[in-house]
């Protein structure tokens, strides 16, 4: 991850990561990014990573798919919000390339403690570090502290997640973004910063975020709303299947064009 955020970073582009949870999933984007040759992020939440099985059945699924696939293109197996040292452990063990370390909800100090200590087990398996500071919240007291962002650059992390006013799922409110706080995040830590919660956000504001140091864009909830709303018409529209790979699969063409469509912006 630390190569493909560092070029995004110099071309002022922004690397997409999609978060998985299964097969299927995993299946479209990988195919879509194929046909459009450009890297992804494939991001893993602890909850998905139970629900598929475990860290060894996520990491083997994937290896497995980028050979028989014939896949080319960088990809990245990502732990998205890794809340323990054990779990980054357990990500690194299994073949992951890159983890988060999300001790946002500590206090600054531990939060620093631990991911200090994520970044030297990684480093010694070549595997890239994210981690985040203040509150996915969209009030402003709760986003990230310029000051603080500077120290966790000493970390020795690869890319950096401060809150700027993005929240995960769909926006109870008008989305905003704190750009000016992106700007001097970017310009006093020199990191790769990632932008968590994209679902829902205005694509002219991701490219403004984008311009300001923005190289990472974390998607999860669209990709989930557009499967659901599919599948649920699918099903309405056919009552005689019962086929479980033409029911979830229903939503292949409309995952991979919103996935293309993301592209197209970010490329
Ligand atoms: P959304 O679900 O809001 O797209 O956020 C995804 C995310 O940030 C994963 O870490």
């Amino acid at each position: 991850m630390k190569k493909i955020l560092k070029k995004a970073k110099q071309t002022k582009t922004a690397v997409l990561h999609f978060n998985i949870n299964n097969l299927e999933w995993t299946k479209f984007i990988l195919e879509a990014c194929e046909e459009k040759k450009t890297p992804v992020i494939l991001g893993v939440s602890e909850g998905a990573i139970s629900y598929m099985g475990g860290y060894r059945t996520v990491s083997f699924m994937i290896m497995g798919m980028l050979r028989d696939l014939k896949i080319t293109i960088p990809v990245v197996l990502h732990l998205d919000h890794g809340k323990s040292m054990e779990s980054c452990k357990k990500a690194i063990e299994a073949g992951f390339t890159s983890v988060m370390i999300d001790a946002s909800s500590k206090p600054f100090e531990e939060n620093l403690d631990i991911t200090k200590k994520v970044v030297t087990m990684a480093k010694k398996h070549n595997v890239s570090v994210e981690a985040e500071l203040g509150y996915m919240e969209m009030d402003p007291t709760k986003y990230a502290d310029v000051f603080e962002c500077r120290k966790m650059k000493e970390t020795g992390i690869d890319a950096l997640a401060p809150a700027v006013g993005s929240v995960h799922g769909v926006y109870q409110k008008e989305p905003k973004l704190d750009l000016l706080r992106i700007r001097e995040i970017s310009t006093l830590t020199n990191l790769p910063l990632v932008l968590h919660g994209g679902t829902g956000i205005p694509i002219n504001l991701l490219q403004k975020a984008v311009k300001e140091g923005i190289c990472k864009i974390n998607i999860n909830t669209e990709l989930q709303l557009i499967w659901s709303k599919k599948v649920r018409n699918y099903l309405d529209d056919h009552k005689e299947v019962y086929d479980p790979r033409k029911i979830i699969g229903s939503a292949e063409t409309e995952m991979k064009e919103k996935i293309k469509e993301y592209i197209d912006f970010f490329d």
